[in-house]
């Protein structure tokens, strides 16, 4: 499928008058809109509640925009937590899914009555000490060995570092009970970016199965199956976009054949979702400082990987349209690089691409989640702002670009200048 940007050249060109490139820009119509397909893709289910992953996307006005699509908040962090809270967010709106916790994580998600989602057997004891344990509690599950859909290796649990074994689940199931626990909750994440309508719904059969098991062997009544993170987007024109009505029916279909008839129909269903909730509404829109011929052809940007560092770190794909010449054939050849004095600074490799000249505006899509805030400071690149598109066209910053100031922020370089 052909992959547009959801602005145009005059509009770039029209925004960078007031807040110069690099920026990350998302689009507030198409959050809202996908928000509202997933609530739909779940509303046979009357508790669902989807925990947008704020790691994915730390900004206060894009979790308040979930927040009124009906979502929660998936934490990790006590800082994450206390953005949590700035926002409105309280008690079961917030998920604590975290790992290898501190001391001050568990007492700050106690303070403020967010879940608890445990990672490991061990976490019990360390948070009755620290903190104490509250009368409900999730425990995020590891089954090990391979997870596979039809045959194909999605990716290793046994491999993973997080959750616990099942042995271990039924071991911390009957431990929390003698510490007063009433509600439990059952969560998973065995894949990532997975381009599947498959995945939810093998997922989520796992999860349920395992429930009922636990149910039966301690007598435990759960109150929800988390089913996180992981369902993917099409960062490629040729993969076909997941559809989530579909997962969504996929997952009803499990819930009515393991759940139901072991009498556990009231379980609420939750997501952690961040890479489907934002990826495809935010992009980098950077503008081409340098051209460039040695033995390949170079294309200069003023991003770079310390503002999206998914291309350098995993070699992930970004699609790059450059604005203007959405219907140019692609017929040059280029890396296209940031600035880092690092050679994997580069946001393609041997991407063909319609003729490129200095000055030329460049948008890198899908940047919505693990964009920004993956961003990083090496070299002294500072980051970027981040804008929104509002619904009525209008462009609202949501973020500051940061200042050589905010740099020298955390040393005292009094008198050096
Ligand atoms: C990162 C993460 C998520 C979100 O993952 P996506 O791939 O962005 O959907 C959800 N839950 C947990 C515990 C995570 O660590």
């Amino acid at each position: 499928m052909e992959k547009r940007p959801f602005v145009t050249l005059e509009q770039v060109k029209e925004i960078a008058k007031t807040y110069p490139t690099p920026f990350h820009l998302y689009d507030e119509r198409g959050i809202r809109e996908n928000a509202r397909r997933v609530m739909k893709a779940f509303s046979w289910n009357p508790g669902f509640k989807e925990y947008f992953a704020v790691k994915a996307t730390p900004n206060p006005v894009i979790l308040q925009i979930l927040k009124e699509e009906g979502c929660g908040v998936d934490c990790a962090t006590d800082v994450e937590l206390m953005m949590a809270k700035a926002c409105g967010f309280a008690g079961r709106e917030i998920m604590f899914s975290s790992n290898v916790t501190p001391a001050k994580d568990f007492q700050y998600a106690r303070q403020i009555d967010a879940t608890i989602n445990l990672d490991d057997i061990s976490h019990i004891d360390f948070l009755q000490q620290v903190a104490s344990v509250p009368e409900t509690v999730s425990c995020r599950f590891n089954p090990g060995g391979l997870f596979t859909i039809s045959n194909t290796i999605m990716d290793k649990p046994a491999d993973a570092k997080y959750g616990f074994t099942r042995q271990q689940l039924t071991e911390g199931f009957v431990k929390l009970q003698k510490l007063g626990v009433k509600h439990f909750g059952l969560h998973s994440f065995l894949a990532s970016n997975t381009v599947t309508n498959e995945y939810y719904p093998t997922l989520a059969r796992l999860l349920f199965q395992t429930a009922v098991e636990l149910h039966q062997e301690t007598g435990a009544h759960i109150s929800f199956i988390n089913l996180s993170g992981g369902v993917g987007v099409a960062y490629r024109p040729d993969q076909e976009p997941v559809d989530i009505l579909q997962v969504g029916e996929g997952v009803r279909r499990a819930y009515e054949e393991v759940l139901v008839p072991a009498g556990m129909g009231d379980v609420a269903i939750f997501t952690e979702m961040g890479r489907f909730m934002l990826a495809p509404y935010g992009c980098l829109v950077a503008q081409v400082l340098h051209m460039k011929h040695t033995y390949k052809d170079y294309v200069g940007l003023d991003a770079c990987a310390a503002n999206l560092m998914r291309p350098a770190m995993y070699g992930a794909y970004h699609h790059i349209t450059v604005l203007g010449k959405e219907n140019a054939p692609c017929c040059h050849k280029y890396d296209v690089t940031g600035g880092l004095c690092e050679n994997n600074d580069k946001f393609a490799i041997d991407r063909m691409l319609p003729q490129i000249e200095r000055g030329d505006y460049l948008v890198i899509h899908d940047t919505g989640a693990h964009g920004f805030s993956m961003g990083y400071n090496y070299n002294g690149k500072l980051r970027s702002a981040e804008l929104l598109l509002r619904e009525d066209g209008s462009v609202q910053l949501i973020r500051r670009a940061e200042t050589p100031q905010d740099y020298f922020a955390t040393l005292d370089v009094t008198g050096l200048f």
